[in-house]
């Protein structure tokens, strides 16, 4: 998975590699996926949510620039499976997640991996985690209109908030940079296709074409 789907793809961050060599994604997904957990692409999980497929997590982690002692905020727990990513990556990851089941899940999961230093929060993480703002680093694991405001707020000083941003079918990757002066930086990059961030400043549950 690493060496075929990732590093020949461009992603070279030696620890980025290396986490993803060492943190086993089937363990992330359904028992009957398990054949599966390595493959080229997204996988479903339960509640009608994804597994992102190995190389664009790889790619969001590379975005994102961790360094060793950042905070990072985390929107869409998930399987969990990029929060334990990132807690081998950097201090302290706080991680939001909507569906109550999936976090639970991604809680067992998490401490079998001894993962340390990772908070996790049922709620709508498009109002962020204010509590332990700011944030080196924010990474929104779900398909936004729009950047959430409250992400901005709570990102500190030349943070990096990563986020897919689109329409219902496809979105881009963005890059949003605070910059010294108070002002952003935003760049784009590849096209990708993640399941919806629904909430308060997002998409509302019933316009999203999938809920329907
Ligand atoms: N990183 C995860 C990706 C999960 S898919 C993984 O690799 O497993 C995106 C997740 O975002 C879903 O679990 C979905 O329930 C969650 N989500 C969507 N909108 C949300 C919101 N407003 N707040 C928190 N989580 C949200």
């Amino acid at each position: 998975m690493v060496e075929e789907q990732i590093r020949a793809r461009g992603v070279c961050d030696a620890r980025i590699l290396a986490a993803m060599r060492e943190v086993p994604r089937h363990l992330f997904v359904p028992r009957d996926r398990w054949t599966e957990a390595y493959e080229d692409r997204p996988l479903p999980t339960a509640w009608g949510q994804t597994i992102s497929q190995p190389y664009i997590v790889a790619r969001m982690l590379e975005l994102a620039e961790l360094e060793p002692g950042q905070r990072v905020l985390e929107i869409g727990t998930g399987s969990g499976y990029q929060t334990a990513l990132l807690s081998r990556l950097v201090r302290e990851v706080c991680s939001v997640e909507r569906i109550h089941a999936l976090l639970e899940e991604a809680r067992e999961r998490l401490a079998v991996q001894g993962a340390t230093d990772v908070r996790l929060l049922e709620a709508d993480g498009t109002l962020g985690w204010r509590e332990f703002a700011p944030y080196d680093r924010v990474v929104v694991a779900a398909a936004a209109p729009r950047v959430p405001e409250a992400l901005k707020d709570q990102l500190g000083d030349r943070g990096i908030l990563v986020i897919p941003v689109g329409g219902a079918a496809i979105q881009r990757l963005e890059v949003w940079r605070r910059t010294p002066v108070g002002g952003w930086q935003c760049s784009r990059h590849g096209e990708c296709r993640f399941v919806p961030l629904l909430g308060r400043d997002a998409w509302r549950e019933e316009q999203h074409p999938s809920q329907n």
